[in-house]
């Protein structure tokens, strides 16, 4: 959905949040399914981006690991062309009420929404620890959105199903506790773009923090190169014909190259004797070009941790104004008896 379209559900000015978890150095997937929204929309929206260190607490449980973490994504988004003067990126534990939020929605979803989530199992079946926080993590996600009155979710397309459980939850909610005239929580519109859909990681599957197939966004030299060579492919040799869009790499090249350049080479695998060898010297190349500049602003940044540190208590402070309102009328709604 247009987030420059007024919200349907409260004629309101669009409110954009999204969430990035602190779990590894972010990628590829993270840039192309997410990140280059959030940057686009920053300057044209209000806009609250969350470095989600509840959520990776999931897996990540290694104190100095997820402190490292988050400063990492606080200067990933900063070297990428985030402006702190356009809106508010922090940390999610810096705004506790949205943990209070999330016990709130615990008691409007049955289980069985939860039990159906195919991110869970994914997770689960790639090998993390099937904890109760990975298994609740969708109703914390809700009420990250919901806290700030979040109405566009710019994400890539394997959130869309988390996303339903955040558009049911403010539903209930608005039902159980609202009346009809009167809705709290917007119902927020995923914003996905479609030409992205899920970028895949070196092995294949969905290039993720949490299954160890990513390429950085901030990788370089040796290992940037390694990881471009062992992407998978099929074993065709050089001369033979090659289908692109069944390429891992061909995939990923999408992402970066121009149309001419993309249909270029998408000729040269179906010609045959071009191997896919070449294909990812073609990858590295554009990956290299692509992110020069932010990698140049990342090591200036790196120096000036105060810098980044401010960023992130003033995003905090905008953060906190935004849910307080919204979290008093929640209490006044549910009952929660506040005597000091
Ligand atoms: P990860 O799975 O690497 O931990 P996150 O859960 O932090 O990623 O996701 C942050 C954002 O990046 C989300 O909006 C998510 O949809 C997007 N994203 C993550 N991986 C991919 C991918 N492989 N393709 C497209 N978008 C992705």
């Amino acid at each position: 959905m247009d987030p420059d379209a007024p919200s349907p559900a409260t004629d309101t000015a669009p409110v954009v949040v999204s969430g990035i978890q602190p779990s590894g150095r972010l990628h590829l997937g993270n840039f192309f399914g997410a990140l280059r929204q959030h940057l686009d929309l920053h300057t044209r929206h209000e806009a609250y981006y969350f470095i989600v260190n509840y959520h990776a607490m999931t897996s990540v449980q290694d104190a100095g690991q997820l402190r490292q973490h988050t400063f990492d994504v606080a200067l990933d988004y900063l070297a990428l062309g985030f402006d702190p003067d356009e809106a508010a990126l922090f940390v999610q534990s810096d705004v506790p009420a949205v943990t209070e939020l999330t016990w709130i929605f615990f008691n409007l979803l049955p289980t069985s929404r939860l039990e159906k989530g195919v991110a869970y199992k994914e997770k689960v079946n790639a090998g993390l620890t099937p904890n109760a926080g990975l298994f609740n993590y969708p109703v914390l996600q809700a009420a990250d959105i919901l806290a700030y009155g979040g109405s566009h979710v710019p994400v890539g397309a394997d959130q869309k199903q988390n996303l339903e459980i955040a558009r049911d939850l403010a539903r209930s909610f608005n039902q159980t506790y609202c009346s009809a005239e009167d809705p709290l929580f917007p119902v927020p519109e995923p914003h996905i773009l479609d030409d992205v859909a899920v970028v895949p990681g070196i092995d294949g599957q969905k290039m993720s923090k949490s299954y160890g197939n990513t390429i950085g966004i901030f990788d370089e030299g040796e290992a940037l190169k390694e990881k471009v060579m062992s992407i998978v492919t099929d074993s065709k040799p050089l001369d033979a014909p090659k289908d692109p869009e069944s390429c891992n790499v061909f995939a990923l090249i999408k992402l970066f190259a121009d149309e001419e350049k993309t249909q270029q080479i998408a000729h040269q695998y179906r010609e045959g004797g071009y191997g896919y060898g070449h294909a990812k010297q073609e990858l590295l190349g554009l990956i290299e070009d692509y992110f020069a500049e932010a990698r140049a602003r990342r090591k200036e940044l790196e120096q000036r941790s105060d810098y980044v540190r401010d960023v992130l208590r003033d995003g905090a402070q905008q953060a906190q104004e935004k849910v307080e309102p919204i979290m008093e009328r929640v209490r006044e709604l549910t009952g929660l008896v506040r005597t000091r």
